[in-house]
């Protein structure tokens, strides 16, 4: 690896720069004992500490301790929320200082807010500048998802969705019908009507069996031609909702034009496009949006995640002001925008402005796109790697050219990893893709490190093959 990037200008934001496995056997002791009470006193629905079984103790940056001692690398961050690491001391210092005299204000003005709404229209792409507004809806990305589409249905007054294969939007009703996942909706249908899904670019697993070169992006022209067709039995729109990049669909990056062409299509018969960007948003790929490297400026864009600086939870659509159609109180709640996460994502916003946290964001993506290719030749079982920004994805078949998914490897890898300390996380159409989220701010050497982790487990579930078939 070049010396250029193992330049940490972040050390100081983490604990240490490599993981620290110090017990016997992961999970250790102390880490069994909350997981049995949890498990006595919690939900069976508590699903994280099933994949990975580990409890928390404290975390810096990119480096997380269990209550045994043992040090983690976290490629996980809170599921894709830690943009700018976990405690992130500038963050921190500025809620300490925070000195806020009101913390609940429901939806009243403070000096918080407006300066927090200020800074994140002052951060639009050009195109966007002056011609979007703010809303803020409950705490979480499923609110702003709901808050999108009902803002969608008030507008044009129609009330057919269109969403996509491999999408996940969130897990509160309107939420989780415009989410693909079957086993997320067993049991639970009817979800709200006239909700339709379509081809993501998903190209790896292209629906139309279709290779690249031979493709000419026919899952658009299939997309076009029923919006198009009187006999489609689709009543035309209300909105169209897509996820830039699929994160749990398993970090499907579309191909060039997709998704100005799906968005100039939908706009152009007036439909109304929402950009779920709660996990791709916030600086994830370098830029506030990962949509702007698509150049194209949909209605509404939902985010979470990032924007609550620390973790702390927030979440907010911006749409175009023309859209905004609501009457006072159409939309409202106890928790419309917390005054401390408002500080923290202010806080957040500052620090990505102090420094270039695009151009660190694009030089530690070579480092992680170059060893992952690099395992990519090695593996067997990897059928293709993909990545933009801080967001990758580590496909397992069982055999390159079937492409037949290999859930069983994947788990295992995910296992060997916190057993060898990295912490991964898991996604995918048939949950075989390994997931990386690590923080924007992870150095050079925390990046290798890990992937040097990651490299040793690949081989060490290739020698335990047998445990699983
Ligand atoms: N949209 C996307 C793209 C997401 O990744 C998520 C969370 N994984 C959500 C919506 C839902 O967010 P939350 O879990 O905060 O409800």
């Amino acid at each position: 690896m070049k010396d250029e990037y193992l330049m940490d200008n972040f050390s100081q934001y983490h604990f240490s720069d490599n993981a620290k496995i110090i017990t016997k056997r992961v999970p250790g002791k102390k880490s069994l004992q909350l997981l049995r009470k949890q498990k006595l006193l919690e939900s069976n629905n508590v699903s994280y500490p099933k994949g990975i079984p580990l409890a928390f103790d404290k975390a810096k940056g990119a480096i997380i301790t269990d209550v045994d001692g043992n040090q983690f690398i976290d490629f996980f961050s809170g599921c894709g929320v830690l943009n700018l690491g976990h405690n992130n001391q500038d963050i921190v210092a500025d809620i300490n200082n925070f000195n806020n005299k009101i913390l609940q204000a429901v939806d009243f003005p403070t000096i918080i807010r407006m300066e927090f709404i200020e800074t994140l229209l002052k951060l639009l792409p050009t195109q966007m500048k002056g011609k979007f507004r703010i809303n803020f809806g409950g705490p979480t990305g499923s609110d702003a998802v709901e808050t999108a589409l009902k803002l969608a249905r008030l507008n044009n007054n129609r009330h057919t969705i269109i969403s996509f294969q491999g999408s996940y939007h969130g897990m509160t009703m309107g939420a989780l019908s415009v989410t693909s996942r079957l086993s997320h909706r067993k049991k639970i249908n009817p979800l709200i009507p006239g909700i339709h899904f379509f081809p993501y670019g998903a190209c790896y697993r292209c629906p139309f069996e279709l290779n690249n070169k031979e493709c000419s992006l026919l899952c658009v022209t299939y997309f076009k031609n029923v919006l198009d067709n009187p006999h489609s039995g689709i009543d035309i729109p209300s909105a169209i909702i897509v996820e830039p990049i699929q994160g749990e669909g398993g970090t499907y990056i579309p191909p060039k034009g997709w998704l100005k062409l799906i968005t100039t299509i939908a706009q152009e018969r007036g439909i109304i496009v929402i950009f779920d960007e709660i996990q791709s948003g916030f600086f994830r790929t370098g830029k506030l949006f990962a949509s702007e490297d698509f150049g194209i400026v949909p209605d509404i864009i939902a985010l979470s995640k990032g924007i609550g600086g620390i973790g702390l939870p927030l979440s907010l659509i911006l749409y175009k002001n023309n859209l905004d159609l609501w009457e006072p109180g159409t939309h409202i709640g106890t928790f419309r925008g917390n005054q401390m996460a408002m500080a923290a994502g202010l806080s957040a916003m500052r620090f990505i402005q102090k420094y270039n946290i695009k151009a660190h964001v694009e030089r530690l993506e070579k480092v992680f796109l170059g060893l992952l290719n690099k395992l990519y030749e090695e593996s067997k079982f990897i059928g293709e790697i993909r990545g933009k920004g801080m967001m990758f994805g580590i496909e397992y078949v069982k055999d390159k050219s079937s492409k037949e998914p290999f859930p069983e490897f994947a788990k295992l890898i995910r296992r060997l990893c916190y057993e060898n300390g990295l912490l991964v996380e898991l996604g995918g159409y048939f949950d075989n893709v390994v997931r990386f989220l690590p923080p924007l701010i992870i150095t050079g050497q925390i990046a290798n490190n890990g992937l040097i982790i990651f490299k040793k487990v690949n081989r060490l579930a290739e020698e335990r093959l047998e445990s699983i078939n």
